[in-house]
C-alpha cells in the first residue's frame, strides 16, 4: 500500500452542520472547486438524502470534472445510498454508529444488527459501483474488539477504506495514536481519521493518527463544524510539512481558501487563528518588530508566504522606534530624529487611548508633525446612492482624481456595495482592489454609530483605513477615500 497521505475535506458536509450555517448550491459548487485547486483528494460534498438542493449540489460537483473524488454522506440505510447513486457521485461515506451509547440510546438497536446492516449496505453500494468508505461514528468511545470486527466485516463485504471517527473529540494524542496503531495491525485497506475539536486536540490527534498509520485525514476549512468544529485543513497540512516533512496540499493557497470560505459562509476567522488569521504574521511590540526586521525567523516559525499570508507591522502602544521609522519611510516622506520622536509619542498616546491605529490614522499624525498638508489626490465631488423595495440599489459618483473629473454609476447588492462599485468603476484601470471591508455597530439601536474598517491593495502594497459615523454609505465611502489617498499619494512621490 502506498504511503501517500490523502485528505478528505468535509467543509461541505460536517462544516455545513455548523449551527446556523447553510450554503446555496452555487456556493457549495464554488467551494468544491477551490478545494480541488488546493489538492484535496476527496470532497464530501453533502448528504444526498437530506434535500433536493443537496442532491442538485452533489450532481453539479460530480459533473464539474474535478480531480478530487466527490462523496456523499450516507447513514447505514439503503435509501441513503440510492439517493447518493442518483447524484452520480464517486464515493460514499457510510457513517455507522459503533459505540454502545449510540447503538443503544440513539439507534435503539444491537451491535449484531448494526453489523449485519453495515454489511448489507456495503454490498448494496459496491453492487452499484460506488467507492465505499465506512466511518465508525463515535469510534473513539467504541470497544476495540467491536471496531475491528466491524471494519474487517466491511472490508470483506467490499469496503474500499475505513475511518475512525472521534465524533465528540474525546481523544488525546496518545489515545488517538494507540487506537490507530491497533486498528492498522489487521487492516489491509486505507484507514482514515476524523477528528473533532471539543477538547482542543483536533489537530494534535489528527497528526498523531497520521504517525500511527492513518492515511486519510478528515478536515474542514477554518475548522468549521458542529460545536467546536473539526480539525482545520490548513493546520493539518502545514503540521505534516513542518513536523514530519510530508508534502501534501498546496499550502500557499490556504489564506485565499480560508477567506473565500469565510466570505461565502459568513463565518469570520478569528484574528488569532493559527496560519491564516489576520494576526498570524502581524507584529506590534517593539522587541518583536526589531527582531523580525533583523531576521524574520526570530518571531516567525514559518514564512508567511508558505500559507499565502503577508507580514504586517501593526502600530500601537507597544511599538518601538524601528517600526515607526519603517512606516514613515513607507509613506515616502523623511522625518528628522526630533520629528520621529514626536510621531513616536503621538502613536503611544493613541495606543493608550485604546484605539486601533490604521495606516490612514498614522498618515494624519505624520503629516501633522511634518507640517505638510495631507494631499487629497482623490476627492469626492458628488455621491448619490439609492435603495428601496422593488429597486436595484444604484449609485452614481463624481470624483476628482488628481485634477481630472470622473463620473460613473453602478449597481450593487445594497447601497454601500453600489457606491463602492461606482467608485471602483470611476477609478477604472488603476488596479486598486478592496481586499477587506468590515463594519461594526459601535452603539445599539437603529441610530447606531457605525465603524467601517477597510483594506486596499495596489501592486502588492496594502493600506488600511477607517471611518466612523451614522450613515453607513457615507462612512464606507470616507474610509475608501482615505485608503485611496494613501495609495495614490505614495505613487506621486
Ligand atoms: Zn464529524
Amino acid at each position: 500500500m502506498s504511503d501517500k497521505v490523502f485528505f478528505l475535506d468535509t467543509t461541505l458536509r460536517d462544516g455545513e452542520q455548523t449551527p446556523g450555517l447553510t450554503l446555496t448550491i452555487d456556493k457549495k459548487v464554488s467551494i468544491a472547486r477551490k478545494l480541488d485547486e488546493v489538492g484535496v483528494d476527496v470532497i464530501e460534498g453533502g448528504s444526498a438524502i437530506a434535500s433536493a438542493g443537496e442532491r442538485e449540489a452533489l450532481k453539479r460537483m460530480a459533473k464539474e470534472g474535478l480531480k478530487a473524488e466527490v462523496a456523499s454522506f450516507c447513514r447505514g440505510l439503503t435509501g441513503d445510498i440510492d439517493a447518493a447513486l442518483s447524484c452520480d457521485v464517486d464515493a460514499i461515506c457510510l457513517v455507522i454508529s459503533t459505540s454502545k451509547l449510540h447503538i443503544e440510546k440513539k439507534l435503539r438497536s444491537t451491535p449484531e444488527k448494526v453489523l449485519a446492516d453495515t454489511v448489507k449496505c456495503v454490498e448494496h453500494a459496491k453492487k452499484h459501483g460506488l467507492i465505499v468508505d465506512v466511518l465508525a461514528e463515535d469510534g473513539s468511545r467504541t470497544e476495540m474488539s467491536y471496531l475491528k470486527k466491524l471494519f474487517s466485516e466491511s472490508v470483506k463485504a467490499g469496503a474500499d477504506r475505513v475511518c475512525l471517527c472521534d465524533t465528540v473529540g474525546v481523544f488525546c494524542p496518545e489515545k488517538a495514536f494507540e487506537a490507530v496503531q491497533e486498528l492498522r495491525k489487521s487492516l489491509k485497506v486505507r484507514l482514515g481519521f476524523h477528528g473533532h475539536n471539543d477538547l482542543a486536540c483536533g489537530v494534535a490527534n489528527t497528526l498523531a493518527a497520521y504517525r500511527a498509520g492513518a492515511r486519510e485525514l478528515h478536515c474542514t476549512v477554518n475548522g468549521l463544524g458542529e460545536r467546536a468544529g473539526n480539525a482545520p485543513l490548513d493546520e493539518v497540512a502545514v503540521g505534516l510539512k513542518y513536523f514530519y516533512n510530508v508534502d501534501t496540499l498546496d499550502t500557499r493557497k490556504m489564506s485565499e481558501l480560508s477567506e473565500f470560505v469565510s466570505v461565502l459562509t459568513g463565518v469570520p476567522v478569528a484574528g488569532n487563528k493559527p496560519l491564516v488569521g489576520r494576526n498570524a504574521f502581524a507584529h506590534e511590540s517593539g522587541i518583536h518588530v526589531d527582531g523580525v526586521l533583523k531576521a524574520e525567523g526570530t518571531y516567525e516559525p514559518i514564512t508567511p508566504e508558505m500559507v499565502g499570508q503577508k507580514r504586517r507591522i501593526q502600530l500601537g502602544k507597544h511599538s518601538g522606534r524601528k517600526a515607526i521609522e519603517l512606516k514613515v519611510k513607507d509613506l515616502g516622506v523623511k522625518a528628522t530624529p526630533q520629528q520621529l520622536e514626536e510621531i513616536f509619542s503621538k502613536v503611544k498616546k493613541i495606543g493608550d487611548s485604546g484605539k486601533e491605529m490604521t495606516d490612514a490614522d498614522f498618515q494624519v499624525i505624520v503629516f501633522d508633525v511634518l507640517q505638510t498638508p495631507v494631499e487629497q489626490h482623490v476627492k469626492l465631488k458628488e455621491l448619490v446612492s439609492l435603495t428601496g423595495s422593488n429597486l436595484t440599489p444604484t449609485a452614481s459618483v463624481k470624483l476628482d482624481i488628481n485634477g481630472i473629473e470622473k463620473v460613473s454609476a453602478a449597481i450593487g447588492n445594497g447601497p454601500v456595495d453600489a457606491a463602492i462599485n461606482a467608485i471602483e468603476t470611476a477609478l477604472g484601470g488603476t488596479n486598486v482592489k478592496l481586499s477587506s471591508y468590515h463594519v461594526d455597530a459601535v452603539t445599539g439601536g437603529t441610530d447606531a454609530l457605525v465603524d467601517v474598517k477597510i483594506k486596499l491593495e495596489k501592486d502588492g502594497r496594502e493600506v488600511s483605513a477607517a471611518s466612523a459615523g451614522t450613515d453607513i454609505v457615507i462612512v464606507s465611502v470616507e474610509a475608501l477615500l482615505k485608503g485611496l489617498n494613501l495609495l495614490f499619494g505614495k505613487e506621486k512621490k
